[in-house]
């Protein structure tokens, strides 16, 4: 990791009996109260291993949704606790709220091989104000800091960058370390690096996109994103999900990157304008009608697409190309994942960053044929594309003398 960031490894030599206050991302979906996707805890096992067999006592801090600062048992880390116990197969301790007399006493008393989890930080309305009280509240809880929480490492929140300020040493987990070696990997990236962006969350992601028009040789387009740059060149996209307010961005991106943006050329269509019922359909993308919404890439673009991957240098992709959670339209994104697994096998470094991209990617069975997919899609784009992250650099900010 070349930056001036401490590492696990930086940490003093004797950790025994120190408790070690790890920020992790525990923002996992549940599911009637269960934890539907584990993938999130299983990235965190790497750095908690590493301090149980030093001897530390994690103190672990996340935050799961978003319950604007008021506690909403829905959206409680209780059962985050039990799948952690399970899959670290060591008593995991629970204590709500994260921040009170309890949590510290029970922190206080951890024994060896315990570990400790406190309740969602969101819960009271300090963690995202960056609130100093706050901070300080939490930093009694550890002896040295991690933070171990890649998905929210471009969040300036109480959790992420507050208490960093307050609790010496502090040090990147083994997971951000992992995470930022390999976008690193992409900031020379062997060529032709090629990029596509889908999905649905166009508006925080187009400026971003912005950014990778310099430095990508052929950025693809598809999902929820092509619709707004087909709206934005004046096509009618129908009742397509389309970012309004990204309109003029995306023709700012098509005339700045000319030939190397490519988008869709057909696409799947859910149409209701036909009298009996809904029916899908491939048409050409200047065939979209009125009562039509485009919800895949078609058969004609997925293998131009999956061309443009093949012999690519390094492939970074962002966003599924449609719908795929409905089985009608995830042919596109699964191609896109098909040509990735290719590529790769051929030797390129490909990395899926983004939520559902790789939780489409795991779908079709290809997620360890990538070479990396990111726990945290929004911060791999923040980074990727030269900006800063705040939970980075309150650790690096610790390491200057
Ligand atoms: P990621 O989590 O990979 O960063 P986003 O959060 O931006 O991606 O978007 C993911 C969502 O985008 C998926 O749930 C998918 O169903 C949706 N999506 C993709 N294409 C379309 C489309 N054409 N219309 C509506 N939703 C779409
Ligand atoms: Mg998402």
């Amino acid at each position: 990791m070349p930056r001036p960031v401490g590492t696990l490894r930086d940490l003093p030599a004797d950790l025994a009996g120190k408790r070690g206050l790890v920020r992790v991302d525990y923002n996992v979906p549940l599911n009637a109260g269960q934890v539907a996707d584990a993938t999130r805890i299983e990235a965190s096992l790497p750095t908690l291993r590493w301090l149980l067999r030093r001897g530390a006592r994690p103190v672990l801090l996340s935050h799961l949704g978003r319950p604007g600062g008021r506690p909403d048992p829905a959206l409680s880390l209780s059962p985050v606790a039990s799948a952690l116990a399970d899959l670290l197969a060591t008593e995991v301790l629970f204590s709500a709220p994260c921040d009170g007399g309890d949590a510290l006493r029970a922190s206080r008393q951890l024994g060896t091989s315990q570990v400790l989890l406190v309740e969602n930080t969101r819960f009271l309305p300090g963690e995202t104000a960056n609130d100093e009280a706050l901070a300080g509240r939490l930093a009694r809880l550890g002896d040295f800091f991690v933070n171990d929480a890649f998905g929210t490492l471009h969040r300036a929140h109480t959790s992420t960058t507050g208490v960093p300020a307050l609790l010496t040493p502090s040090a990147a987990g083994l997971l951000v370390e992992r995470e930022l070696d390999a976008l690193d990997a992409l900031n020379r990236p062997p060529r032709p690096f090629v990029v596509a962006f889908g999905g649905a969350k166009i508006g925080d992601k187009i400026a971003l996109m912005r950014r990778f028009v310099e430095r990508a040789d052929l950025i693809l387009v598809g999902g929820a994103m092509a619709n707004t740059f087909l709206r934005a060149q004046g096509s009618e996209t129908g009742t397509s999900r389309v970012e309004e307010t990204a309109l003029d961005l995306a023709r700012s991106i098509r005339s700045a990157g000319g030939e190397r943006i490519r988008l869709p050329t057909d696409v799947l269509v859910l149409n209701r304008s036909g009298g009996e019922g809904e029916s899908v359909e491939s048409v050409e993308v200047d065939e979209i009608g009125p009562g039509m919404t485009a919800l895949d890439i078609g058969p004609e673009s997925r293998a131009r697409f999956a061309e443009a991957l093949r012999g690519c240098g390094a492939f970074f992709w962002n966003g599924p190309m449609g719908l795929f959670e409905d089985p009608r339209f995830a042919g596109g994104t699964f191609a896109i994942a098909e040509a990735a697994a290719e590529a790769t096998a051929a030797g390129a470094f490909t990395v899926i960053g983004g939520g559902e991209s790789a939780a489409a990617v795991r779908r079709a069975g290809l997620l360890d044929r990538v070479s990396h997919a990111c726990t945290g899609g929004g911060a791999a784009l923040e980074y990727l594309s030269g900006g800063r992250l705040p939970g980075l650099d309150a650790l690096a900010e610790r390491r200057r003398p």
